[in-house]
């Protein structure tokens, strides 16, 4: 079959044909329809530093994904082929205490597909059956970034938000995803920061009260226009920024609520007075409750949350290499790859 694999370590993916994967008593084979490129293919594509301390060579990456069930193992109960799909890239053991307590995003023995083993960016992907995920009648283009948009709705649903003022900062693919979704349950303010025009401009279009360059203008000059007495509610941390991390908290109002999804590099300084001075509340965000999220992400879209927008490109997996570059341009959404 047909796979895009990294197979050196320099910049780069390449096209190969590879034996397809074989599937298992528990497991299901999936003839991918659509992929959807992540942030972290491109760390991958570029083989930066990250890539390189993390990943074994050769692999097939990719994790965003969506596919029609080609074939089930001998153990599989409740799925059937020809059955539309997408599902879980974080494959977990099952018996730590924190998989037993179902709490399986906190797992730490986790295996994402396309990292640690054989990806979904292939002509078949095989997971096993507790990690499908059946999309029903939403369109295949969407389901294929059902990972990034479960990271937007687990991390904008950490917290109450409703009628409350929320400042996301970074407008990538989840920013902006989660700006659809505060609106939907009701955010009073959603501001949103970046400092790249193209994506603010997609932010106000996923329904944001304000978007802010913070090339150019501060944040707190906004307050009065945005009838607010003293800061955020809720800050949603999405940029991996540590100067959008440190504006958040200087634009928190006491006792807010943090949720930090954006990777910040190690070395970020943090004005800690804010934090404790201001009793904030700060929580880590990995991947996907397993399988609540799913559940609300997919209950959400049927009810009328819209995040199509959110989809600025299409292209046919043969450009994939054009896709990689409008990926490394940040002049984008997401981009789907039709297989
Ligand atoms: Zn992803
Ligand atoms: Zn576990």
């Amino acid at each position: 079959m047909k796979a895009l694999v990294k197979n050196s370590d320099s910049h780069g993916i390449w096209m190969e044909d590879v034996p397809q994967p074989i599937c298992k008593a528990n497991e299901v084979k999936i003839k991918i329809t659509h992929t959807a490129i992540c942030g972290t293919d491109l760390h991958i594509y570029e083989w930066d530093e990250w890539a390189q301390r993390n990943l074994n060579l050769p692999l097939i990456i990719g994790h965003e994904f969506c596919g029609v069930i080609e074939e089930i193992g001998s153990g599989v109960t409740h799925y059937k082929t020809g059955q539309r799909v997408s599902g879980e890239g974080h494959i977990t053991c099952g018996y730590c205490r924190n998989c037993r307590a179902g709490k399986r995003h906190l797992c730490h023995k986790t295996i994402g597909i396309g990292i640690h083993r054989s990806g979904a960016f292939a002509e078949y992907l095989v997971i096993p059956e507790t990690n499908i995920w059946p999309i029903d009648n939403i369109d295949s283009e969407i389901a294929a970034f059902f990972d990034p948009f479960g990271n937007a709705v687990h991390t904008t649903l950490s917290y109450n938000i409703t009628g409350e003022d929320v400042l996301i900062t970074g407008a990538g693919p989840i920013g902006l995803m989660s700006t659809a979704i505060c609106n939907f349950v009701g955010a009073r303010n959603v501001v949103v920061t970046d400092v790249n025009d193209y994506r603010l401009k997609l932010a106000m279009k996923m329904g944001a009260t304000k978007t802010i360059n913070t090339s150019k203008d501060t944040i707190n000059e906004y307050f009065n226009e945005l009838n607010m007495v003293s800061g955020f509610d809720v800050g949603l941390e999405m940029s991996g920024n540590s100067v959008a991390f440190n504006s958040m908290l200087d634009n928190m109002y006491n006792g807010g609520n943090i949720a930090l999804l954006g990777l910040l590099p190690n070395n970020t300084k943090v004005n800690w007075d804010h934090v404790i001075f201001k009793g904030l509340n700060i929580k880590g965000i990995y991947g996907r409750e397993m399988y609540e999220t799913w559940y609300k992400m997919t209950q959400m879209l049927k009810s009328g949350l819209n995040i199509s927008k959110v989809l600025t490109h299409k292209l046919k997996i043969e450009n994939y290499n054009e896709a990689f570059e409008i990926m490394a341009s940040r002049n984008c959404g997401k981009i789907v790859l039709e297989w």
